[in-house]
């Protein structure tokens, strides 16, 4: 009985499993194609992705999603209602845990600080693995040396952890977006302390961890051989052995490989704004990764006035180069240190004066502020995104079907990466948009009346801002 009883079971197993997969291919069916009409199912695909044999065998019955070709869709440079882009991109030195959580709360929650409500920004700052520098400077205004910099690990030993909770905390609330680098090397000995081994430790524990950006930027003296992107011989980057496979220092293989996409290269700019801040780098070891421009001094008779110190904030935001971001409809990466000041607040009141002016363009829909990683996702993508433009029953579709990166290769592309991509259209209420021929949500899709341009526009929704205090969900 009992095994009757079993085998009873078995077969009303078998039958739910053969349902279920039923029930799943018919399901897929319905949503990777859309419109069935007079009981066929129509393909989104346009003619010209089709082979000819896949042509032929659509030709019968006639597709009713058809390709439309008399259509010039734009894409919008910048996400509905902004005008430009900006990027505070800051480079972790001499910062505390307690000095980086201090002002964070400041750029990216509402919250009463000492320094007045918050500002809400999407501000990420970046991040370092390991501390080796004896330069023997003060960390904060207690007093603290470097070693108590904020960093994943204790000194150089990857096999004690400092800080690293905290950083994946703050990266995967989206405070932390870049990598200093591997870590803090810069020496008045001249030793050379980094290595393949520490760099190979440290991506072993940020794959497990999930603590794994997308931004490099390059740190400090010569020291930090770890540095890559700018390599010339006969330069003030002779140093940089990153990239260079017969290095004992080599590491892009695994950099690149962990899914760096954007290295700023050690090459600062007095130039505010750009039409688009990427440039392709060649390595080394025949890799390409993007590079971007980073805004950092200003010149004045002949000579570099770094604006990359936090009490030069009022240098960087004033109404002169916001304007001209805006005006201009440019994007703008701004390097800063804005955990480096060693008083008690890290902002002074010009300082919080400057980061309150930048707000107020955001509010008034001419900055969109957003951190590093996004920017240049967004930049990468409104430059390689292709799409087909299809008609049925009187409806259009924008139907997105891969990022044709030719830099970092062909994708095919997700919500979130595609996030704020906006098109001109001339009735917005006719169109729908497609992720490979599947819709998109109605409530991430915006619709918009005229711009500046007097063209009207269907767009996918940019991130909704976050204001949640991290500090309290340690
Ligand atoms: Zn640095």
């Amino acid at each position: 009985m009992i095994e009757k009883e079993e085998q009873k079971q078995d077969i009303g197993k078998l039958i739910l499993i053969v349902v279920c997969i039923f029930s799943l291919l018919f399901a897929s069916n319905l949503i990777l194609r859309t419109t069935p009409t007079n009981g066929q199912a129509i393909s989104t695909q346009s003619e010209s992705e089709q082979s000819s044999d896949e042509a032929k065998a659509q030709q019968k019955p006639k597709a009713e999603m058809v390709p439309v070709t008399d259509q010039d869709i734009k894409v919008r440079k910048f996400p509905y209602p902004y005008q430009s882009m900006l990027a505070i991109s800051s480079d972790i030195d001499s910062t505390s845990l307690a000095e980086f959580e201090d002002y964070h709360r400041f750029l990216n929650t509402k919250e009463k600080t000492p320094y007045g409500q918050g500002l809400g920004l999407d501000i990420a700052d970046s991040a370092w693995m390991y501390i080796a520098d004896n330069y023997g400077d003060k960390l904060d205004h207690e007093g603290h040396s470097l070693v108590n910099s904020m960093s994943y690990f204790q000194g150089v030993n990857p096999k004690v952890p400092k800080d690293a909770d905290k950083i994946i905390h703050y990266y995967k609330a989206g405070w932390i977006d870049s990598l200093h680098t591997f870590g803090d090397f810069s020496r008045n000995d001249k030793k050379l302390l980094f290595s393949r081994e520490l760099a190979d430790l440290a991506w072993k524990e940020m794959r497990t961890s999930g603590f794994m950006p997308e931004v490099w930027i390059n740190h400090g003296t010569e020291t930090n051989v770890q540095n890559f992107g700018a390599y010339n011989p006969k330069g003030f980057s002779f140093y940089q052995a990153g990239d260079d496979p017969k290095s004992p220092y080599y590491h892009t293989d695994l950099t690149l490989g962990n899914g760096i996409k954007f290295v700023w290269n050690s090459v600062g700019m007095s130039q505010f704004s750009y039409d688009d801040p990427l440039f392709p780098i060649k390595l080394r070891d025949g890799k390409q990764v993007w590079g971007f421009y980073r805004y950092a001094y200003d010149m004045a008779a002949g000579k570099r006035i770094w604006t990359w110190e936090v009490h030069e904030l009022p240098r960087q935001f004033n109404k002169a180069h916001l304007d001209e971001l805006a005006q201009n409809e440019k994007y703008s990466v701004v390097a800063q240190h804005l955990g480096k000041g060693y008083e008690a607040l890290a902002f002074n009141t010009n300082d919080v004066q400057a980061l309150q002016l930048l707000k107020k363009y955001q509010d008034d829909r001419k900055i969109l502020v957003a951190r590093t990683e996004r920017l240049l996702n967004y930049d990468r993508v409104n430059h390689y995104i292709r799409f087909s433009v299809l008609q049925s029953e009187g409806k259009f579709y924008i139907n997105l079907t891969k990022i044709e990166d030719p830099v970092l290769g062909e994708s095919t592309p997700i919500l979130e990466d595609v996030r704020g991509l906006t098109f001109y259209v001339n009735d917005p209420g006719q169109y729908t948009l497609l992720i490979n021929s599947v819709p998109i949500p109605d409530q991430e899709i915006q619709r918009n009346g005229a711009d500046k341009s007097g063209k009207q526009s269907i767009g996918i929704k940019w991130f909704e801002p976050d204001y949640t205090d991290y500090t309290r969900m340690n």
